[in-house]
């Protein structure tokens, strides 16, 4: 099979990284990340205008650049590598996939202010009891005249303190946990009834708890069809999924070659470190943990226009495989760097957070492992 890159997403990865090795260096995003806002406004400026980036993976029928989930690996490998904070996982792939998919007839405008940088989304859908259940949700959104009433609380929405928009799951029928009842709608973020309380996350993004109380959302507003919403909520997440193991493979490169650059460097016993045959070992036992998850990043992107069963096997081997990956990787790479591995002086700890982040983002090894099991038994 032939996976070479074409010459645009070569370019496309090349301006990247440019990009950010320029603008986004370990410093400045330390800085933004302790600032109050916490991200840097001028930077997802400069992803829209300067590098057109998010742009990158919307069809052309949608006004995008006709890219699609090999753009976005791309985007989010170079962004992992560079730890960047800002929302291109929740408002392009997350919102962007919902806008794609979903069939909103005012799609169009709404990707518009996506690409141009103005509009900017987070995904409202985990709940406090849900356990990665894609079912569970208890939030409800019942029809009024022309309105849906909402109500409930969403845990740990990423990038929601930065969003002008919430896309929120919610049942307008049946019970949390059952197939059946679920629906999506695209919410303002400032609409009367919608309380947000926010704060850091560990990996530097910001995150917010927030409450429905009789939030009124016009029923044009409906993505989707009415209760018929999961397939359409687990496509966008395996998708996003699939997007998080490829900013995992971005952080694990950097967690391993700043490894190898670490145990060439420090000398202990009169010798660097990386002579140290038992050190060696572990370092290739990285590298080979990284060449895998490289291939299962790969072979999930390409799997994403599959039936669904098949696309979602392949997320969740994916991503099984990854976040233990990461988690190996990661706990390796501070290993060797000792105690300066802790400190928040390296960017070491930092890529070891967000890795440690993305391997229970959207499930654990262990949940997608059942959900792998369950898709074959099928
Ligand atoms: C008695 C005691 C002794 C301790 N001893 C030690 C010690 O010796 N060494 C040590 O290092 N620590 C120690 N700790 C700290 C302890 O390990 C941490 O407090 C704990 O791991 C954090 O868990 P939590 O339940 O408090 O927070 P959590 O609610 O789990 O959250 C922790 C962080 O993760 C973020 N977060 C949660 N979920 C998500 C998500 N889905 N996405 C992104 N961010 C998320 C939160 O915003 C928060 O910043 C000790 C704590 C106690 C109480």
């Amino acid at each position: 099979m032939d996976f070479n890159f074409t010459e645009e997403q070569a370019m496309l990865r090349e301006q990247i990284s440019r990009f950010l090795a320029d603008r986004y260096d370990f410093e400045q995003r330390r800085r933004a990340v302790a600032s109050p806002e916490g991200w840097r406004p001028d930077i997802w400026q400069a992803f829209a205008g300067e590098l057109g980036l998010l742009g990158a993976a919307f069809p052309e029928s949608l006004g995008g650049y006709g890219g699609g989930p090999v753009e976005t690996m791309i985007v989010m490998e170079e962004f992992g590598k560079a730890l960047v904070v800002e929302p291109y996982l929740g408002t392009v792939v997350i919102g962007g996939g919902f806008l794609k998919h979903s069939g909103w007839p005012q799609a169009k405008d709404l990707v518009a202010k996506i690409i141009s940088g103005e509009a900017r989304i987070a995904f409202a859908h985990a709940e406090p009891q849900g356990c990665f259940d894609t079912r569970f949700v208890a939030t409800t959104a019942r029809r009024r005249g022309e309105t849906y009433v909402l109500d409930g609380h969403k845990a740990v929405v990423i990038g929601a303190p930065w969003a002008t928009h919430l896309i929120v799951t919610a049942r307008t029928a049946s019970a949390p946990g059952e197939a059946e009842g679920l629906s999506v709608f695209l919410v303002e973020k400032n609409a009367p009834g919608i309380t947000t309380t926010d704060y850091p996350t560990v990996d530097g993004l910001r995150a917010s708890e927030i409450r429905f109380d009789a939030v009124e959302v016009p029923t044009g507003c409906l993505l989707g069809e009415e209760g018929r919403a999961l397939p359409l909520i687990e496509q966008v997440i395996d998708e996003a999924t699939a997007a998080a193991c490829a900013e995992a493979v971005g952080c694990m490169q950097k967690l391993h070659e700043g490894t190898l650059d670490y145990a060439r460097e420090r000398r202990q016993f009169g010798t660097p470190i990386g002579k140290f045959q038992a050190l060696q070992h572990r370092m290739v036992d990285m590298f080979i943990a990284l060449e895998q998850s490289v291939s299962m990043s790969y072979m999930a992107t390409m799997m994403l226009g599959a039936p669904a069963t098949e696309r979602a096997r392949a997320v969740s081997a994916a991503k099984a495989f990854i976040s233990r990956s990461a988690k190996f990787v990661g706990q390796s790479a501070i290993q060797i760097h000792g105690g300066m591995g802790m400190t928040d002086e390296l960017a070491i700890g930092h890529y070891f957070k967000r890795a440690t982040m993305i391997e229970g983002l959207f499930g654990t090894a262990d949940h997608h492992l059942r959900r792998y099991e369950a898709l074959q038994a099928a």
